[in-house]
């Protein structure tokens, strides 16, 4: 058999690496001394669970992969990254998986792996556990083709016999896996937004909405394991603050079972490695009736948030 497409392969690596960041998130915690850092303040904040694990990431994949082209959220000093940080393992199952006829051809150079090695940090600094998920997306051409979410808390409140942690991935062409899709309840709009970014704009543009009801919980990835879960119908944040790295993974999974993610004004994302970080013009997302939401949006929250 021929050796399996090089996609293939990355999402193979990607979920082992994600797993290992997992294992790092969980060390780090139980260690007790997050080594919290304020980035831009009080609240964008780096622990030293999202340095070791960006490190390990990236580290891990650029080894594999030494011509992808790969953009972690934190900005590090070029340490030396220690052989314990470092997975080599890939999982059986997704090189199985036949790889869609459109990706076969994808060479390492045309590939742009967007990594947020932590999503969510300032809940996992309040132990708010289960909102944190470490997010490995994979673009080419521009778009989110694959992704990689890994929740290392899954199932903590659930009791010692519970399984604790998940990987979810998926691919265009192929779905997603390790979770169970299920819909929101029908004709209820229950809204997910940030928890700790909120702003007028954010919580007017949910009110024009008019939503059943309102959850506010931490991460990207998060949120959209809530829509693909049936938790909540629309993923709504009309602000800027959420970035390529958040996106691109949670994007590639919620497509690939046929949701939709776009800015506010609902212009796709892009992620080719020129494209700037942040996305400027807040995130709209749905598992289902995109359009009923979007549509929706009112223009003065539209013209408030430039692409
Ligand atoms: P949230 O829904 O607040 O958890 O935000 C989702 C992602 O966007 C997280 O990675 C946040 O850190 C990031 N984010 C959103 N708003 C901001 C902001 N105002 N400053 C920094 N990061 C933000
Ligand atoms: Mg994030
Ligand atoms: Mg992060």
């Amino acid at each position: 058999m021929a050796s399996p497409a090089l996609l293939m392969r990355v999402v193979a690596s990607a979920y082992s690496v994600a797993e290992k960041a997992a294992t790092i998130v969980r060390k780090v915690m139980a260690a007790g001394d997050l080594g919290i850092v304020e980035k831009t303040g009080a609240n964008d904040l780096q622990t030293q669970a999202d340095r070791l694990v960006q490190m390990s990431i990236c580290a891990s994949l650029a080894r594999k992969f030494p011509k992808v082209t790969i953009i972690g959220e934190e900005e590090l000093s070029s340490d030396e990254v220690t052989e314990e940080l470092i997975e080599d393992g890939h999982c059986e199952e997704i090189l199985k998986k036949t790889c869609p006829a459109q990706y076969t051809g994808i060479k390492e150079e045309e590939l742009v792996i967007w990594v947020d090695p932590l999503d969510g940090t300032k809940e996992y600094t309040e132990g708010l556990l289960d909102h944190v998920t470490v997010l490995i997306g994979i673009a080419y051409g521009g778009k989110a083709i694959a992704g990689v979410i890994n929740q290392p808390y899954y199932n903590y409140e659930a009791g010692a016999d519970a399984v604790l942690g998940r990987t979810i991935w998926g691919v265009l062409g192929i779905g997603a896996f390790g979770f169970q899709l299920t819909e929101a309840p029908a004709g209820k709009h229950i809204i997910v937004t940030t928890r700790s970014h909120s702003s007028a704009l954010v919580n007017d543009c949910i009110s024009a909405l008019k939503p059943d009801s309102i959850i506010r919980v931490g991460g990207a990835g998060n949120k959209i394991i809530h829509l693909i879960e049936g938790k909540a119908s629309a993923y709504v944040f009309a602000s800027p603050g959420c970035k390529k790295w958040d996106t691109c993974a949670p994007e590639a999974i919620l497509h690939a079972v046929g949701g939709k993610i776009t800015d506010i004004h609902g212009n796709s994302f892009q992620y080719n490695k020129e494209v700037k970080h942040m996305n400027s013009a807040g995130v709209l997302a749905t598992l289902r009736n995109y359009d009923y939401y979007a549509s929706r949006i009112p223009d003065t929250v539209k013209q408030s948030l430039v692409p």
